[in-house]
């Protein structure tokens, strides 16, 4: 999908010329130091580069005015190994267009508490440096994350890897273009919202094709192509009898391949990043894109039903954030419950368009009634979820802000076959218990769509809405009632002016 080692963080020593040449050049020793460890470390999936260490006013502007022009650079680490006075940052800081991580860290673990004296002091300054340098970011109101702690330590790199993670989405959406076919589903309000706002805030845009388009290139794919897919997904998947050579639906298997090329090719040619439909506009189509919508998600392009294009957006995204990472991201919707005291569970699914990024084992290939829609039959991918720890993250637009909702969820393996349900679907218990998780997301506002990763933590998606500078809010382990509606009407306030 993405080779995330290409994109770059650039790793900035801020300092000043109080000390003398010699202290500098340790400055810069040890920095190089650092930035290597972390650039080699396979806890890092970005590439961390060093860069000259900062001295002086134009020092800092130019590096800013580099990172902004520069196309690999995602972001920045800025550390002070010294004392680097900060309006020297000022005007750097006020032009930079990229996400910023503050490390607080030393380069000496410990004190060396026999050998300790002034020239020691004069270059171990972080504890007192890196907090003038924090004053200037919060006086001018940026959002940063800052992470503390010994570089070397599991933790810091851990961090690290979250924020790279989450600038390289970041850095995904800037120009992405996302299309929709046909409108939203009728009346639907949570799925709509400001795609102009969006476009500023964001920077992706989303642009609609009537079916009519998309249908035109379907049908010009030819029956070599399909032939060639059907036999991938008979290499992948197991067949239901009825799809499998000589079935009595086989005629739909490849007309369910044949739309899942041509969306495909529809995507390439536009330089699409992700797509969403709506089974009430399938003028021309034969059938609703299941398989195609699960397969093309798998290979990294977002998808939400029902024009849903926030959805859309935030799959991709965190498609990009999970990149390497075992586990999946999926588009899902809270479908139905189970209220069995003590055992309270969500099954989350959809009509068909779950992401087989996040199978558990073989994917069943097979073909049932939709039951909506008026069309024939859709193919679909049909499989269970594993266990473990996830989360579902909903975007939301609340008309004066976006709102990035998630909820921390366990994943539940499951215990029943459900044979007669022919969708692939997932069990969650939503943190921190089923009546607060639920009641909370729907104070929040949360949509029934949501991305369900499997990979990403709230750490990655609260970055991610950091340099977004967009109102993110978690339900977990933590959440109750009475303080999450306390925030969310502080919250109202804090964005009043916005
Ligand atoms: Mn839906």
């Amino acid at each position: 999908m993405i080779d995330l080692k290409k994109l770059e963080v650039w790793f900035i020593t801020g300092s000043q010329h109080l000390y003398g040449e010699e202290t500098l050049k340790k400055v810069s020793e040890h920095s190089k130091e650092i930035a290597k460890f972390f650039n080699t470390s396979k806890e890092i999936s970005i590439s961390i580069i060093f860069k000259p260490i900062v001295t002086t006013p134009e020092e800092i502007l130019a590096v800013c005015k580099e990172v902004n022009a520069s196309t690999n650079c995602i972001g920045i680490i800025t550390w002070m190994h010294t004392f680097s006075p900060a309006k020297m940052w000022i005007n750097g800081l006020k032009i930079l267009q990229k996400p910023l991580l503050h490390l607080h860290t030393q380069f000496n673990r410990d004190i060396p508490w026999n050998d300790i004296d002034m020239d020691f002091m004069n270059l171990n300054q972080s504890a007192h440096g890196d907090r003038e340098f924090g004053f200037i970011v919060s006086r001018l109101r940026m959002e940063r994350k800052v992470v503390v702690g010994y570089w070397k330590d599991e933790s810091t790199i851990k961090s690290i890897d979250v924020w790279s993670r989450a600038a390289a989405g970041w850095n995904d959406w800037q120009g992405a273009k996302f299309v929709r076919f046909g409108d939203n589903m009728r009346y639907v309000a949570v799925t709509d919202g400001d795609k102009v706002e969006a476009e500023y805030k964001f920077g992706f845009s989303v642009n609609t094709h009537g079916i009519g388009d998309l249908v035109k290139v379907i049908d010009a794919i030819s029956d070599t192509k399909v032939d060639a897919l059907i036999e991938e997904y008979e290499s992948t998947y197991i067949l239901t009898a009825s799809l499998q050579k000589k079935g009595k639906q086989r005629e739909s298997l490849k007309d369910a391949a044949k739309i899942e090329l041509g969306l495909k090719a529809f995507l390439e040619d536009g330089n699409y990043k992700g797509f969403t439909d709506t089974f009430e506009d399938l003028y021309g189509m034969v059938q609703l894109p299941g398989i195609a919508a699960q397969r093309m998600m798998q290979a990294g392009y977002g998808f939400a039903g029902e024009g849903d294009w926030k959805t859309v957006a935030l799959v991709r995204a965190m498609k990009i954030m999970g990149e390497g990472l075992k586990g999946g991201n999926s588009f899902m919707e809270d479908y139905t419950y189970h209220f069995e005291p003590k055992n309270e569970m969500v099954l989350g699914a959809h009509m068909l368009e779950i992401c087989a990024s996040i199978a558990d084992g073989k994917p069943l290939c097979a073909i049932h009634p939709l039951g909506i829609g008026g069309k024939a039959d859709p193919v679909r991918l049909i499989f269970n979820v594993a266990g473990g720890d996830a989360l579902n993250a909903s975007m939301i637009d609340m008309g004066n802000r976006f709102r990035l909702l998630v909820n921390e969820v366990e994943a539940i393996k499951p215990k029943h076959k459900l044979p007669k349900l022919p969708v692939a679907r997932v069990l969650w218990k939503p943190k921190p218990d089923m009546k607060t998780g639920c009641a909370a997301w729907i104070y929040a506002g949360g949509a029934h769509h949501t991305c369900y990763s499997q990979n990403l933590t709230s750490e990655h998606l609260q970055d991610f809405a950091a340099m977004a500078n967009i109102e993110f809010v978690l339900i977990d382990k933590n959440t109750n009632l009475y303080q999450l509606k306390n925030e969310l009407r502080w919250n109202e306030l804090a964005y009043r002016k916005s």
